[in-house]
């Protein structure tokens, strides 16, 4: 099951892949909104998933940013194993140790204040919308987002997000949503001068992730902190996929000297067991949601927060933010050396990045790359998202950066890939 070496096809003597296959059963018993998807994956090991045809691929993805420890992690696969024996889901009658354990470890590594909570939800989008119940206890009721922002497909997150192809077949959404240029100081301080004293939140991601790894400014986040302090209102930011370690700091708002009323947590926190987290900021911003306000069924489930205590262990036991750190600096190096005309530049911080072309070849490059046995992301036209697992060593890296060159060039050809 484990052995990763093999790659010995699986296919029968009619040609007849276990992939087709299995892509036929999928189109045939899905709801399409995935499109068709790439492969189909049957295990892993490592940094290396295998499908079921046997071919393998080196994981640059890691699930998008949720398989921090990669797969077959032994304190992953230790901690949820135990925690499936004893207990899997108590509802939110009752507590459970795991629950208290990962609630007390994000506290402290966000090193929230006295009097902070967290929520736990199961995925980004619910972490979203507690965000934005906390924001309507202002008594507020408008909140400024960013375009380019990515912050879920449930109604609610639905109205903070960009993209009007995923909003606007399904008008109308949550109203009073107002969306400013991302990193544009001006824009935001006009926009909370003209909402004034409706303005309930101000939502940002400090590192836009579906958008293509955009960073944010410390000049910028910092205004975001002082307006919405003015303004009475809460600065929220969206850590579902900048957070948990990943760019080398366990928040990506901490390397920008903020402290946030509010994050949302979820995709790395529990290492692919679905999670997903609203982090408060103080007694005050804690206190606005009480008893019987907000609640889910599976939410704060002990196997989930069991998955996510030995994240956060697993983390800080094998020095996981230096590692990538470390990794971030190599894999953007590495780039850089291969002087490719086409290659603009690298994006990122830690372990989330994303390769920038001079031309829009990022889906033709994401296809070769994975017929070359590597999966990639093509965020945008021209531009490659890479968030592999923080245990991804150097060696591994450099098989795809040795890659891309190759693939590049077969891109720009034009060949069909
Ligand atoms: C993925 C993502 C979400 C949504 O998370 P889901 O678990 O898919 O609902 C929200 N915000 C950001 C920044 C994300 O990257």
């Amino acid at each position: 099951m484990n052995d990763l070496a093999g790659g010995s096809a699986r296919g029968d003597a009619s040609g007849t892949s276990h992939t087709s296959e299995w892509l036929g059963r999928y189109a045939a018993s899905l709801i399409p909104v995935f499109g068709v998807p790439q492969t189909v994956l049957s295990h892993g090991q490592g940094c290396y998933v295998v499908d079921v045809d046997g071919k393998r691929y080196l994981d640059l993805l890691a699930g998008i940013a949720v398989n921090t420890l990669g797969h077959g992690h032994p304190a992953l696969v230790d901690a949820v194993t135990k925690q499936a024996s004893q207990l899997v889901h108590v509802s939110n009658f009752f507590t459970s140790q795991p629950q208290v354990e990962l609630a007390e470890a994000l506290l402290r590594v966000a090193e929230a204040p006295a009097g902070s909570g967290v929520f736990f939800a199961n995925s980004g989008t619910e972490a979203i919308e507690a965000a934005v119940k906390l924001s309507r206890r202002t008594g507020r009721g408008t909140i400024i987002a960013a375009e380019g922002a990515f912050h879920g497909r449930s109604t609610g997150a639905l109205a903070l997000t960009w993209k009007l192809a995923y909003r606007e077949p399904f008008a109308p959404l949550l109203g009073r949503v107002v969306h400013v240029p991302f990193n544009d100081e001006a824009a935001l301080a006009a926009a909370v001068a003209e909402i004034g004293d409706d303005l309930a939140a101000v939502i940002l991601e400090p590192i836009q992730g579906e958008a293509g790894v955009n960073l944010s400014s410390t000049a910028y986040l910092q205004l975001a902190r002082e307006l919405t302090t003015a303004a009475g209102a809460l600065l929220i930011l969206d850590e579902i996929q900048s957070g948990m370690g990943r760019t080398g700091r366990w928040f990506a708002y901490q390397s920008r000297g903020v402290v946030p009323d509010a994050i949302t947590l979820a995709k790395g926190l529990a290492g692919g067991v679905p999670i997903g987290a609203l982090v408060t900021f103080g007694p005050e911003v804690t206190g606005l949601l009480s008893a019987g306000q907000h609640g889910s069924t599976f939410g704060g489930n002990p196997l989930a927060c069991a998955a996510g205590v030995a994240v956060v262990d697993t983390i800080e036991s094998d020095g996981l933010l230096d590692h990538a750190v470390e990794m971030g600096a190599h894999l953007a190096d590495g780039v850089a050396a291969l002087g490719h005309p086409v290659i603009a530049g690298v994006r990122g911080e830690g372990l989330l990045r994303a390769i920038a072309f001079t031309e829009p070849v990022a889906a033709q490059v994401m296809t070769l790359a994975r017929e070359a046995g590597f999966i990639v992301n093509a965020v945008a036209p021209d531009a490659l998202r890479l968030a592999p697992p923080l245990v991804i060593e150097a060696h591994e890296l450099d098989t795809f950066v040795a890659a891309l060159p190759g693939l590049l060039d077969v891109a720009l050809a034009g060949d069909p890939p």
